[in-house]
């Protein structure tokens, strides 16, 4: 197991969908295991797989660090919204779109069918802040982020603070 890099938007394999799993391999758990590595030493409370730079359909979710909400803790595999209801509005950060964080709306239920490691198709259900959290990581391997769901003046404002942000991380790494 190992800690991988958080790729940082906007790099290209954040910007496409990602392919689906045709085989739970040996490669493919070493990749999750490399992802729960990297959301535990980040602190996140979710992953998807191309944010450590693999184009392949995984997420994982982990919201028992954060206090008040119902714990879920799951790993993904080419998971798929059958259903949504209802509306929820909740400030997003990412581990890739580092230092902006803004409200989205989304679902406030859904409803989930994808494959867990071992290969079975499973029905999940999430409400509330795990539901929030599954929609962002499932917007990752569509290509999309955050940023993408902001519109008008705050999707203005946003860009133009993570431009800085940009920017001043750039200084670093020629510092560095
Ligand atoms: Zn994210």
């Amino acid at each position: 197991m190992a800690k991988r890099e958080i790729v940082i938007y906007p790099h290209e394999v954040l910007k496409k969908p990602t392919q689906k799993v045709e085989n739970i391999d040996d490669n493919i758990i070493k990749i999750v295991n490399d992802m729960w590595d990297t959301m535990y030493e980040d602190n996140g409370v979710g992953l998807a797989c191309n944010q450590i730079g693999e184009s392949l359909s995984i997420v994982i979710i982990d919201t028992s660090i954060k206090e008040g909400v119902q714990p879920v803790k799951l790993t993904l595999i080419n998971p798929e919204i059958i259903a949504s209801e209802g509306k929820q509005t909740y400030k997003e950060a990412c581990l890739s779109v580092p230092g902006v964080a803004a409200e989205v709306e989304r679902a406030y239920w859904v409803k989930v069918k994808a494959l867990t490691p071992k290969g079975q198709e499973e029905i999940f259900e999430f409400e509330g802040f795990p539901a929030v959290v599954v929609q962002h990581e499932l917007d990752h391997l569509q290509g999309k982020v955050f940023l993408d769901r902001l519109k008008g003046l705050k999707r203005r404002l946003t860009l133009d603070k993570y431009k800085k942000v940009l920017k001043k991380l750039e200084r670093i790494k020629n510092q560095s």
